[in-house]
């Protein structure tokens, strides 16, 4: 947690092109993105992905969700988006801070996988 780059972007020690930030979230735009629109809903919190968010009481992962469907429709996205959360090696997460991305601004590519 200690060397985390999302922690460190949530914290404002990197800097980041914020969209969103509420008491629980942060969202910010992807440093590489793979469409037009790419965004990236984290909680500050640190947890490394959706699997530790779901063994949560409390509904963040929900609330994870609601924000990323209120960002899209902030950023026009009336055609359609998707939502993709990555977990370990075989999900190809590559950041290990749990994190939504939103992905839209044209049609995307046919494969998930
Ligand atoms: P993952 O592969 O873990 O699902 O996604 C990690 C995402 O974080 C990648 O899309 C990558 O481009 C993005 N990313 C990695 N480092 C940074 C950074 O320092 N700033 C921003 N804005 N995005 C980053
Ligand atoms: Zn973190």
């Amino acid at each position: 947690m200690g060397d985390c780059i999302f922690c460190k972007i949530i914290a404002g020690d990197i800097p980041s092109n914020k969209v969103h930030e509420d008491e629980l979230v942060y969202a910010f735009r992807d440093i590489n993105p793979q469409a037009p629109v790419h965004i990236l809903v984290a909680p500050k919190e640190h947890m490394k992905d959706m699997a530790e968010c779901a063994t949560r009481a409390d509904d963040l992962a929900g609330h994870i969700m609601k924000v990323c469907v209120k960002i899209a429709e902030n950023e026009g996205l009336v055609n359609g988006f998707r939502l993709v959360t990555n977990k370990g090696e075989d999900g190809r997460q590559s950041v290990g801070h749990l994190h939504v991305h939103i992905l839209g601004g044209g049609q995307l590519s046919e494969k998930m996988g």
